[in-house]
């Protein structure tokens, strides 16, 4: 390791000349790292494990390799002589954008942490040229616009690719990008993303618009393409296949390569199948096992063996299922597959619940995965149990052993030792750590009586926020607070996720405060979101919160306690930087909806005390911080389950029978809100809170005002408060992707 450092600092020495620009000083670097990252050899074990998904949300990738490289200090150093300070390089490197939201960035940490363990394990996914949008606020709107991330500077190699993809209409030439993935001791996986050749991202109009019909050209411009009509749904299935069809194959190839036997597939590989996108991999991995010459009978029992799904919501508009006809249209070579898969899964079960092809000819993906996979699971405990007492009750009758739970972890490589060194830093001095283990965490409970412990870790806080208030100065002009409170709610934006409720809770705050009855301290509500482009309701959540944030700006006598910003095109780079700054975590979702989080655990680890309800991985957290250490409130899952099985929710009851709920629903269509935003918008919000309210924001307004009213109060006796962050922190090994991992490993993969 030593003489890899000296050589990798030469060769940036080397590249970079003595005066370099940070471009040229970020370019050398890179170099310098993948010339290391190339000498890597690969992990191997008795078994693969194939991690395919349609996101991986990797962030930056620079600070992460240097620390598995072990040599993120002596390039800072360098960097320091050179006189750029670290965050001037890191700026330089464009975030991949390969992903949505949490199920994209679960995705990344496990490759991290499966390489950190030493498992052989690979990701596949796809190439996205533009990836998600990139956000921008215009007239208090989200707009889109082509995120165009890749640069010539890159971590990917282009490998070519002999193989092509046979579509009814025309044939594409596949093309992979490969990423090396730094493992223990001198070992690496990778991460393939396949691309299609004849992609033009010329075809691009005006923001995110192009012809979606013209999948020679389309295929891989965007994740998630919008699917409001005909020829976007469409387009989604014709990105699904090419990646699973370019991912089986890949699979076979390299198994020959190895020279296994295909008929024993299962011993040598197992393919994780994230969420429903990837599903058509279990028809077309019979398909390509029959063209090798195997009989369909025995396909599908080596497919069986050899797959294994993740769920990751219960949310009725996410699981995907395609009308035959669709399917019939893009992949006729499967029908009779999944037809013949039908059939059998109706012989071990006639229930029309369970059926693969429903009365409509829909095609169930997740059913598919769990009649023809090796096992399910869910991703929090509550969510697995929802999974097997409601959503796939049906299935778990039918096979109880295949359902597991597999908590989400985070990798800590990121969320704490990139994003906050400096607390990382800290605790290896206060734990005596020659090498970070997360367990040892634990560890830090011995010293909950010690002031100058809590004040230290208060301290990095401050220095986390002063840091934060510098970055946002930079980005979008904006002058905050760093001794206000920082309440950050950060995540895709969705009805079920509630940011509704937060800015009903500004709009309390904003009249209180004109009333008189100022908070002790400032209080900066901070957000960060993107709504996907057809989400009506989503983008008018957004409008309404960029109205508040704008009254509050212009009002002198609320913004010196009060602000509210929201962080432009949130992504993980934003992350890194407001999660270690910031006090209160908002994980408000309606109890139930929410299958995990892992924004969550990311804040708990930075020394952020959550408000939220007894959902997802919340459950988990309340359960290991207890009660004094965490605010929960809100109906319990199992009362919200009752409401939409009554159908008795009705939010017109709550506002009519609440004058204060009354009072905070009407402020977003009085005056100040319509002289300052989009009347159509804003009724349109209104009128939807009021006559629907599908994830009852109105039923948890009234506790959520009670028991953050509480936590600012509490945030007052800093010492208590600073005991409980420190709870929290110690708390919080549990939720290490490595763990995760290791239980997947153990449950379902056993890579041996
Ligand atoms: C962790 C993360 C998420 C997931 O956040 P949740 O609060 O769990 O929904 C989404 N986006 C980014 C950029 C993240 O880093």
């Amino acid at each position: 390791m030593t003489f890899m450092r000296q050589e990798l600092i030469q060769d940036i020495r080397n590249a970079a000349g003595c005066k370099p620009t940070a471009g040229t000083l970020y370019k050398a670097i890179n170099r310098a790292v993948r010339k290391q990252m190339a000498k890597l050899e690969p992990v191997v074990s008795k078994r693969k494990l194939y991690y395919i998904s349609a996101e991986f949300l990797l962030g930056k990738m620079l600070t992460s390799n240097l620390i598995h490289l072990h040599a993120l200090e002596d390039v800072k150093t360098l960097v320091g002589e050179y006189g750029w300070t670290w965050k001037e390089i890191q700026d330089i490197e464009q975030e991949p954008s390969l992903g949505n939201g949490g199920l994209g960035r679960l995705a990344a940490c496990f490759l991290d942490s499966i390489a950190e363990l030493n498992l052989c394990g690979d990701g596949i996914g796809l190439y996205y040229h533009f990836g998600l949008f990139e956000q921008r606020f215009l007239n208090h709107k989200q707009t889109e616009l082509p995120n165009a991330w890749i640069d010539t500077v890159s971590w990917f190699d282009r490998v070519p690719v002999d193989f092509q993809v046979k579509l009814p209409r025309c044939t594409l030439q596949p093309v992979r990008y490969d990423m090396d993935v730094i493992g223990f001791d001198g070992k690496k996986n990778r991460l393939h993303l396949f691309d299609v050749e004849s992609v033009e991202e010329g075809i691009v109009k005006e923001g995110i618009q192009f012809d979606k019909t013209d999948i020679r050209r389309n295929l891989t411009l965007f994740l998630y393409p919008d699917d409001s009509d005909e020829q976007g749904r469409l387009l989604r299935i014709y990105q699904q296949y090419f990646m699973v069809a370019c991912g089986a194959h890949m699979i076979l190839e390299e198994q020959k390569q190895l020279g296994h036997d295909l008929h024993r597939l299962y011993e040598h590989a197992v393919i994780q199948i994230n969420d429903t996108h990837p599903s058509l991999i279990i028809p077309e991995l019979i398909y390509q096992l029959m063209q090798e010459g195997i009989r369909m009978k025995e396909a599908v029992r080596i497919v069986e063996k050899t797959c294994a799904y993740t769920n990751h919501t219960i949310l009725a508009e996410a699981l995907e299922t395609w009308p035959m006809s669709y399917l019939e249209t893009v992949v006729p070579h499967l029908c009779g597959i999944l037809q013949a898969l039908d059939t059998a899964a109706d012989q071990r079960c006639s229930a029309a619940g369970v059926a693969l092809i429903d009365a409509d000819n829909r095609m169930h993906m997740a059913h598919m995965d769990i009649h023809f996979g090796k096992s399910v699971n869910g991703v929090a405990a509550l969510h697995t149990e929802i999974l097997k007492q409601s959503e796939l009750h049906a299935f778990y009758e039918l096979y109880p052993k295949k359902f597991k739970n597999k908590t989400n972890g985070i990798t800590f490589t990121r969320w704490l030792h990139a994003c906050n060194t400096q607390l990382y830093t800290y605790l290896m001095e206060l734990l005596h750590m020659d090498s970070w283990q997360d367990e040892r965490l634990a560890e830090l409970h011995a010293y909950a009586q010690d002031a100058d412990v809590i004040a230290h870790l208060q301290a990095i806080k401050q220095e986390k926020k002063r840091e934060w208030c510098t970055h946002i100065r930079n980005k979008q002009r904006v002058a905050i607070n760093p001794n206000s409170i920082f309440d950050t709610q950060v995540k895709r934006l969705h009805e079920y996720k509630r940011q509704q409720m937060n800015a009903l809770w500004i709009i309390y705050k904003l009249k209180e405060i004109r009333k008189g009855n100022l908070p002790k301290r400032p209080i900066t509500c901070i957000f960060g979101a993107k709504a996907a482009p057809a989400y009506t309701i989503a983008k008018d959540i957004i409008h309404v919160l960029l109205c508040l944030q704008d009254i509050i700006e212009h009002d002198a006598r609320v913004s010196p306690y009060l602000q509210v910003c929201f962080i432009e095109n949130y992504n993980v780079s934003e992350a890194e930087l407001i999660i270690p700054a910031s006090d209160i975590s908002e994980q408000i979702s309606l109890a139930s909806k929410e299958a995990s989080g892992t924004g969550n655990m990311k804040f708990m680890l930075n020394g952020a005390l959550t408000l939220g309800t007894r959902d997802g991985a919340n459950v988990e957290i309340a359960d290991l911080v207890e009660e004094d250490n965490i605010y929960i409130f809100g109906k319990s899952s199992e009362e919200v389950i009752a409401h939409y099985e009554k159908a008795d929710y009705c939010s017109r009851d709550y506002y009519e029978q609440d004058a204060l709920l009354q009072e905070l629903v009407d402020y977003l269509i009085g005056e100040e809100m319509l002289a300052t935003g989009d009347r159509k918008s804003l009724h349109r919000f209104y009128q939807e809170l009021l006559n629907k309210d599908w994830f009852m924001t109105l039923l948890d307004t009234r506790e959520y005002i009670a028991c953050k009213e509480q936590m600012l109060k509490d945030y007052e006796n800093r010492k208590l408060w600073g005991r409980k962050m420190l709870h929290n922190i110690a708390c919080s090994s549990f939720f290490s992707s490595k763990r995760t991992i290791e239980d997947y490993d153990r449950d379902i993969w056993n890579l041996g």
